[in-house]
């Protein structure tokens, strides 16, 4: 995994992990602002690396090994800890968007952002109303569900604008008197500090508006993106059966019902891997059946997630549920970070999909 990553020795990989999962076991006890984790990721050189070009980001020569790239961070960040690979994803998911539609302004702003280290978040999901854009030109609304409210330096967040379709807005997060936490009193997933954050009398201006009205929401962009949260969460899948088998006793190593059980969670752990690696490919490539190979995909890691955490419960037994045990909190951030917007209509629009063609093997590629 780590050789197309970064510039840097399996060792120093190994390390990180370590350490972003000891970081992470402590912002579980005492939910908190992952900063000393996103500190690791700076240092590691993550925070700029799918940045634009012109933003200092890495040169990659083709769509292709960007996107293998992407995907092999962001299992990797997931692996060591599920809450920091949310917000990474998040910031990642800036990057990319900056790089489709920000202006040479913008790229020069963000450039001297990330010299600062700044963090990046993406917040779409909203309470209703929802965000729109007044007639002064500035935010009416709160975002819910803003990972990182209150301690990402930016987000980019959508807003509704009369007349026109939603437009995307670069705003300050770092505003602790605009974030609420209160109501982030969750089983899992902590540290992605996911709560509300309020927008008013933001500006939506020509310096804060990224790219034209509907550029978000184009396809297959839009739909295909959630490959990055597919392979974020495969990396927490994968762990826990890394995990999983590290803790397994010899009483189940020696029986077969129990050998059964973890053939079949290899399995579904393998088959989810396969299919990120499948949507990660035809997102890059702009494919036009990476809406229903992506739609699949969510529904295919989540099964294996579910299944994986079921089987980690009764193969390690009680010990999966105690405090401080790995097992334990990759489970609960896991079952968490696995809901998320309208599984069964994405699974349905695939199948909607599939029985009008063959997505995988479409006509013209079967030979
Ligand atoms: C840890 C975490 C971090 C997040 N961070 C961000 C972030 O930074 N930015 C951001 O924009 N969003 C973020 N989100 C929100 C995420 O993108 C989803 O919007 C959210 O997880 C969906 O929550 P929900 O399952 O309660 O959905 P809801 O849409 O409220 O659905 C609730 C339930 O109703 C069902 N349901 C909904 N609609 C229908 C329907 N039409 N027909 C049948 N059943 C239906 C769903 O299947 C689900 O079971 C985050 C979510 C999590 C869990």
């Amino acid at each position: 995994m780590t050789a197309r990553m970064i510039a840097t020795s399996d060792g120093a990989m190994s390390d990180l992990a370590s350490r972003l999962a000891e970081l992470g076991r402590r912002y579980d006890a005492a939910p908190l602002f992952p900063a000393d984790s996103l500190h690791l990721l700076v240092e590691a050189g993550l925070h700029r690396r799918f940045a634009p070009v012109e933003a200092g980001g890495t040169a990659w020569c083709d769509e292709a090994a960007r996107y293998a790239a992407v995907a092999d961070a962001l299992r990797f960040v997931g692996r060591a800890d599920l809450s920091v690979g949310r917000l990474y994803e998040g910031h990642v998911n800036a990057m990319l968007l900056f790089g489709w539609l920000a202006d040479p302004a913008q790229l020069a702003w963000l450039s001297a952002a990330l010299d600062r280290r700044a963090w990046f978040g993406v917040w779409a999901t909203e309470p209703a109303p929802g965000v729109r854009i007044s007639s002064d030109g500035t935010l009416v609304g709160a975002k819910n569900f803003a990972s990182g409210a209150g301690g990402l330096g930016y987000a980019i967040v959508t807003a509704a604008q009369d007349g026109a379709r939603r437009r995307l807005v670069i705003v300050p997060a770092d505003d602790r008197g605009r974030a609420d936490l209160s109501g982030w009193r969750v089983r899992g997933m902590r540290a992605s500090v996911s709560g509300r954050y309020e927008l008013d009398g933001l500006p939506a201006d020509d310096d804060t508006l990224l790219g034209g009205p509907g550029d978000y929401d184009r396809e297959p962009r839009f739909t295909a993106g959630a490959w990055r949260f597919c392979a974020v969460q495969l990396g927490g899948i994968e762990v826990l059966l890394a995990e999983t088998r590290a803790a397994l006793g010899n009483a189940a190593r020696s029986d077969p019902v129990q050998r059964a059980r973890f053939a079949d969670a290899v399995a579904a752990v393998r088959t989810a891997g396969f299919w990120v690696a499948e949507a990660a490919r035809r997102a890059a490539a702009d494919d036009s059946d990476a809406v229903p190979i992506t739609q699949m995909t969510r529904g295919i890691v989540e099964r294996a997630g579910l299944d994986m955490i079921e089987a980690a419960a009764r193969l390690i037994g009680t010990r999966s549920a105690f405090d401080g045990e790995r097992i334990d909190k990759i489970s609960r951030d896991l079952a968490l970070y696995l809901r998320q917007g309208g599984p069964d209509y994405a699974r349905d629009q695939a199948a909607l999909a599939w029985l009008d063609r063959d997505c995988w093997n479409a006509e013209d590629r079967l030979w």
